[in-house]
């Protein structure tokens, strides 16, 4: 579960670690009087799940309450794309209305689960900013990566080894391994997966900041933190997918046009793997789940195929706790109650009741092409794609 600049800076200032004075604002004269209060330059910042807002018109650096109320009136009620969203954006409901920092220096810090050294990794570079991305691929060496051990968390002389990697001075190196111990603990404390400021920056003050902040945080962890549970904004999520976890079934938008349908999440990566093999792409993740009934698998395809792109849908199931003529019925089910929607569907059905399933839907007047094998899927799919 993502939070918002807004949020996670409020738990940055929890764990003592120094953010720029804000207030959020949902209406242009909101962000006017709060830039009124602040007086002289603020920062106005579109409040989305998604970075990248500097480099497309998110972040605006105004000298007067007028400048915010305008700044506030472009952003609110609009949709901000970003190399991080799709090509139909987020919304923006909020800005975050902030002191302006005159900043000298811009760093980056992070930490994040790492799978290879099985435990919080903590990433920092002095080239910090809206370029990281590209610094990290043209001149990774100016990457610093530690791995915490989870027993001991971020010892005192990986913190300081952190500070000279930043090469910050000596008065700012026992605040900031302050800030970097701080961080540490709140990464576990709020169960993150994932956590980044970026910038970190030093100001002309010689002080150091917090100019950017973004939290991730495990959803099978959200049942234990009660307090960032409610930070939860579903409008940033996609349509498709927030409807999907309604009914629990697992739905992950991608970028193609075969939809499909699976039970089991492994079945369903080796769906997508065949799906990309026939020179296709998968249009989404969709893993059923094992107690579907007529009603979710009919919407599981009602999900997919309220999404423009699907020209087919690939449909692999093992019939074991769910059965294939039930799923069978709630395809007939989907199809009849959005008609107009409809489109070939390739069915693979194995398993318990696999010949009752292929008979309802042959008899149907569903446009089903039933195959037996994953080579077969893959010929039919090519063929139709
Ligand atoms: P992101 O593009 O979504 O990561 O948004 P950020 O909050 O990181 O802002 C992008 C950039 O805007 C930063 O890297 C800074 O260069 C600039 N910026 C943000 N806040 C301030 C500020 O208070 N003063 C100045 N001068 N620049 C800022
Ligand atoms: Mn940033």
């Amino acid at each position: 579960m993502k939070l918002h600049e807004f949020q996670a800076k409020r738990i940055l200032s929890e764990y003592g670690i120094p953010v720029p004075q804000g207030s959020v604002a949902k209406t242009p004269s909101q962000a006017a009087a709060a830039a009124f209060d602040m007086g002289g330059t603020v920062v106005v910042k579109a409040q989305v799940h998604a970075g990248g807002r500097g480099k497309a018109g998110g972040i605006k650096i105004v000298d007067s309450p007028m400048g915010a109320q305008k700044a506030a009136e472009q952003m609110i009620g609009a949709n901000l794309v970003t190399f991080q969203t799709g090509p139909e954006g987020v919304p923006i409901e909020s800005v975050l209305v902030e002191e302006g920092v005159n900043i000298v220096n811009e760093l980056y810090l992070g930490m994040v689960i790492d799978g290879t050294s099985k435990g919080v990794v903590v990433i920092a570079s002095e080239a910090g900013g809206i370029d990281i991305e590209e610094v990290a691929k043209s001149s990774p060496e100016k990457i610093l990566q530690i791995p915490i051990d989870p027993v001991l968390g971020l010892q005192p002389f990986q913190a300081r080894k952190i500070a000279y990697w930043l090469g910050l001075s000596d008065d700012l190196v026992l605040k900031s391994t302050k800030i970097f111990q701080n961080l540490y603990r709140a990464f576990v404390e709020t169960d993150a997966s994932l956590v980044e400021i970026n910038p970190l920056v030093i100001t002309e003050g010689g002080d150091i900041l917090s100019a950017d902040a973004k939290f991730d945080i495990d959803d099978d962890a959200i049942f234990r933190q009660k307090i960032i549970r409610e930070m939860s904004d579903p409008a940033q999520d996609p349509v498709l997918e927030v409807e999907a976890k309604a009914f629990d079934i697992n739905y992950v938008k991608l970028d193609g046009n075969v939809g499909c349908i699976v039970n089991g999440a492994g079945l369903a990566m080796a769906t997508m793997d065949v799906t990309s093999s026939a020179g296709a792409s998968p249009a989404n993740f969709l893993d059923i789940g094992g107690g579907a009934d007529e009603k979710k698998v009919a919407k599981a395809l009602k999900l997919v195929l309220s999404d423009d792109k699907v020209k087919v849908v690939l449909v692999n199931l093992f019939g074991g706790i769910l059965r294939c003529d039930i799923a069978a019925k709630g395809f007939v089910m989907a199809v009849e109650e959005m008609p107009d929607r409809a489109r070939p569907m390739v069915v693979r059905m194995l398993g318990t009741n696999s010949d009752e399933g292929r008979d309802i839907l042959t008899q149907s007047n569903l446009n089903v092409i039933m195959v037996e094998t994953l080579g077969e899927a893959a010929e039919a799919i090519t063929k139709l794609s």
